[in-house]
């Protein structure tokens, strides 16, 4: 058996350790918040915004964002029907309705018409998901929402790196959130990070990040609204600081990888990949390919093909509203055509050039089946 390929995995360097093992011997006591307070300050001079929170997941951070928004009871959220559960979860926590469109067969984000479409009285928020890497039509999104006066914000839990006419990803919106899972471009293990530059929504958020206790608040113990608890920890932070510190390095590899894989699969007409578009850059979080149906190809044989090659592929989303916890939306027909002859690459730092060999060799041999 050929040695296994992971689809993610963490680049990990003697900085980080370095850091994390000095947050382990002394982050404590008055030093308790050192990381955090510069991993926030790092990320947010990155992205270009005025404010982060660290959070302990990116679900964490589009909750309290939310919440901060005042989307409740009654209300709907508007997002794209291929997602992870991650982004339509803390609406349902929220007592609010995800409203799941249909996505664009090019980007697989969500469809700006289909959007605007489905906006009613009710409608609370937007939230545009920059799925795989690839982003959401920006210019349009916040034209409707400025058009029917709903804030847009960005689940960009997988778009550290991509950019949209010369701002970044997460940096566009309300608010933006992201995740350093273990699977994400820039990992704490598990984390996440609320970013915005409105102040007066920064501080609705830090309080409500800290259990509803105001800033200022001078009596201890005194939370002043019902809060949350999804704090980073200091020792997380210390990881996330050197990883952040490296941005630019490992968001380079990831294109770095997702080039040679296109460059591998040029010519070959019958399989389209995340799209760069004019204007903008594509952080490729996760390399994907969707077959075309005249192919036969099917996530099935893709499976099959990778696991018996000892290769982890990933199916591309499944549309939410076809899940167990979420009501059918037969309408949206690109999100559910899709799955059904995509998968995703591996793309992890340490990739060898061998190994995305091995993958594209799967790939053809698919076609050629
Ligand atoms: C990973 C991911 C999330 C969730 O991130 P957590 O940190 O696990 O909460 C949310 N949305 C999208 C699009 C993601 O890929």
């Amino acid at each position: 058996m050929k040695p296994r390929i992971l689809y993610t995995k963490p680049s990990i360097t003697e900085r980080e350790v370095a850091y994390a093992t000095d947050a382990a011997a002394n982050g404590w006591g008055e030093r308790c918040y050192d990381y955090i307070n510069r991993f926030e300050a790092a990320f947010a001079a990155h992205l270009g915004v005025t404010h982060a929170i660290s959070t302990s997941s990116c679900t964490g951070a589009l909750h309290m964002g939310l919440a901060a928004l005042g989307v409740g009871p009654g209300d709907e959220v508007i997002l794209a029907d291929t997602n992870w559960t991650a982004s339509a979860a803390p609406i349902v926590h929220l007592g609010a309705r995800p409203v799941f469109v249909d996505v664009l067969a090019d980007s697989w984000c969500i469809d700006p018409e289909k959007a605007e479409a489905a906006i009613t009285p009710r409608t609370k928020a937007i939230i545009a998901v920059h799925i795989y890497g690839n982003l959401c039509d920006m210019d349009q999104l916040l034209e409707i929402g400025a058009r029917h006066n709903i804030p847009v914000v960005e689940d960009a839990a997988e778009a550290l790196g991509s950019e949209w006419r010369g701002r970044k990803a997460g940096a566009l919106g309300a608010f933006g959130a992201f995740s350093f899972h273990g699977t994400k471009t820039v990992t704490t293990g598990e984390g996440g990070m609320f970013v915005t530059s409105n102040s007066t929504l920064y501080e609705k958020v830090l309080t409500l990040s800290n259990h509803g206790r105001a800033r200022g608040q001078k009596k201890q113990f005194w939370p002043d609204e019902i809060g949350f608890k999804y704090k980073m920890s200091n020792l997380q932070a210390a990881v996330g600081l050197a990883q952040i510190e490296r941005v630019g390095e490992l968001v380079e590899r990831k294109r770095e990888i997702f080039y040679a894989y296109r460059e591998q699969l040029a010519g070959v007409n019958a399989v389209a990949m995340n799209p760069e578009p004019e204007g903008t850059k594509n952080g490729f979080w996760m390399p994907t390919v969707v077959f075309a149906p005249e192919t036969g190809v099917t996530r099935e044989t893709l499976q099959e093909a990778f696991s018996a090659e000892n290769i982890d592929a990933r199916v591309f989303f499944w549309p939410l509203s076809s899940l167990p916890p979420f009501e059918e939306v037969a309408a949206n027909t690109t999100a559910y055509d899709l799955p059904g002859r995509a998968i995703n690459l591996p793309s992890y730092h340490d990739m060898t050039a061998d190994e995305i060999g091995r993958v594209v060799e799967v790939l053809r041999g698919c076609l050629a089946a």
